[in-house]
């Protein structure tokens, strides 16, 4: 019985560690979104500032605006490439195989 009891207990504070560990990663989290609530309370516009339009998204029903992340936002490091010219959109926030370019949407779409 006195074996039992200590691997129980043994079982039990193994639990406690992974409890543990679990709130402390939610204190994290909530410690991130709480900076994220202070610096949109201190820019009530961040949200619906006007971004730049930098070039098009093309889905099979058609192009809709890509726009530039809000300032601020965490983004990739890796450019966004138009998918027919392989030019540059934009230097971070890539990588997609759906922006087209400005001169690329405007083009015939047999010449692009
Ligand atoms: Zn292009």
């Amino acid at each position: 019985m006195g074996a039992f009891n200590f691997i129980w207990d043994l079982h039990q504070s193994d639990q406690l560690d992974e409890l543990y560990e679990r709130v402390k990663k939610l204190e994290e989290q909530n410690e991130i979104l709480y900076e994220w609530v202070q610096y949109l309370k201190d820019r009530p516009d961040a949200m619906t500032e006007q971004r730049e339009h930098i070039g098009y998204t093309e889905r099979e029903e058609g192009f809709y605006k890509l726009y530039a992340p809000v300032k601020g936002s965490v983004v990739t490091q890796a450019f966004i490439m138009c998918k027919y010219c392989s030019q540059p959109i934009y230097h971070c926030s890539g990588p997609r195989s759906d922006a087209v370019c400005f001169e690329c949407h405007d083009k015939e779409p047999e010449l692009r």
